[in-house]
């Protein structure tokens, strides 16, 4: 089948044509003075690999005859990125490449091919070739804020997470943006690194300078509990947590799951239970927050957190289709404690396949915490759902609501 791209390559060969007649030869290879020869070789060799669906042929055709000048250029570029949009890289790279071949070419112009090959390269995979030409253009070309940009996201993907740090130094001081918040995420990886080498002298060190910058990213909190676990300080890790909920953080889906096996393993859940009762008097709206918690990470057996689960079910109208949630109101305590134990846990296992958590900036979702969104790049723009999404578990599950 024809693709967009040979449609386009044929366009400009009829472009070509029509120009060619106008001004009586192809393109301004030949400068020979006299009358044109009536038709031009090369263009009829493109023309018959474009019905033949050639198209690198086709391509290599074209290159030969549209020399690259102030002219033309901007129909090159077009054409390549039209390629790379595509995902046909090779095409885009050999266009670009023509570009940057030719001898007399404004810096301008030539930057601007280096910028467009980098970005073949990156698509392309080839980050080594990207990175360098991108350093190259972030010393001091009109491309040098998105280079450093670009350079940014290879460092993220190489984990290279210093280099990612004194890249976006230097992007703040350009651009004039703070960008303390992807800093800190950085620092944060940092940590992570030297926690899981057993460096964890220099893994606080990372989380002190993440927690440093302004706007502060909790993440330094939980990380900091996770190294002061790994060394059985259960007392720092314990207040952190405590710290992420009582803030009543987005995280509290991560932090409380924590939080309840610190406690279980210390044998001390009514130090946990006690704390708890003093949050929900203090903050009667967090129940909500504590039983998506309690019902996605499956916590129980923790009365005051046993009793927001409840009362969230209770109130939860998507559950009122199939559970009759007013003859379980009317139950003992014990049976209606045990009917909701049992609904719990099913809803836990069914919570589990659906996501849960959203990206703010471009609606992507997930099932785990993700600190920088796969598909837009911007860092700590999920949240949780405000609840669980019953509805879809429900259809997942194939019961009708
Ligand atoms: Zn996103």
């Amino acid at each position: 089948m024809p693709t967009e791209s040979t449609f386009l390559l044929a366009g400009l060969f009829l472009l070509l044509a029509a120009a060619g007649w106008a001004l009586g030869r192809f393109g301004e290879r030949d400068d020979e003075e006299g009358a044109p020869p009536p038709l031009n070789i090369d263009y009829l060799k493109g023309l018959n690999f474009l019905l033949n669906e050639q198209t690198d042929q086709a391509l290599e055709h074209f290159m030969k005859m549209v020399r690259v000048d102030d002219k033309t250029v901007e129909t090159h570029f077009a054409l390549g990125n039209l390629f790379r949009r595509r995902g046909e890289i090779d095409r885009a790279i050999r266009i670009h490449q023509n570009i940057i071949a030719r001898p007399d070419l404004s810096n301008e112009i030539r930057d601007q091919a280096f910028s467009s090959l980098a970005k073949d390269y990156l698509k392309a995979g080839l980050l080594d070739r990207a990175e360098s030409m991108f350093l190259r253009l972030a010393e001091g070309t009109r491309y040098q804020v998105e280079a450093l940009e670009q350079l940014c996201r290879i460092y993220e993907q190489e984990c290279e997470w210093q280099q990612a740090i004194d890249t976006s130094q230097k992007l703040e001081v350009l651009s004039g943006k703070s960008l303390a918040l992807q800093i800190a995420h950085y620092y944060c990886e940092l940590a992570e690194q030297a926690a899981a080498d057993n460096d964890l002298a220099a893994a606080r060190g990372f989380v002190k300078k993440a927690q440093s910058g302004r706007p502060r990213t909790l993440r330094g909190a939980l990380t900091r509990a996770k190294i002061a676990r790994a060394t059985e300080d259960s007392k720092t890790a314990l207040r952190l947590y405590h710290r992420i909920i009582d803030e009543n953080s987005y995280l509290i889906a991560e932090a409380l799951p924590l939080l309840v096996e610190i406690y279980k393993s210390e044998d001390s859940t009514g130090k946990l239970e006690k704390s708890m009762r003093s949050l929900l008097n203090k903050n009667p709206e967090m129940s909500k927050d504590i039983a998506y918690a309690a019902i996605v990470n499956d916590i129980g057996d923790i009365p005051a957190i046993d009793e927001c689960v409840e009362d969230y079910m209770l109130n939860e109208p998507t559950l009122a289709g199939f559970i009759d949630l007013q003859l379980l109101g009317e139950e003992d305590d014990g049976r209606r404690r045990n009917a909701m134990l049992k609904i719990r846990v099913g809803l836990s296992k069914l919570a589990a396949s659906t996501p849960r958590y959203q990206c703010r900036e471009c609606g992507f979702s997930s099932r785990k915490l993700l600190w920088q969104c796969p598909s837009c790049k911007d860092w700590e723009t999920q949240r949780p759902y405000a609840s669980v999404q019953f509805e879809s578990v429900l259809q997942r599950s194939g019961i009708n609501t």
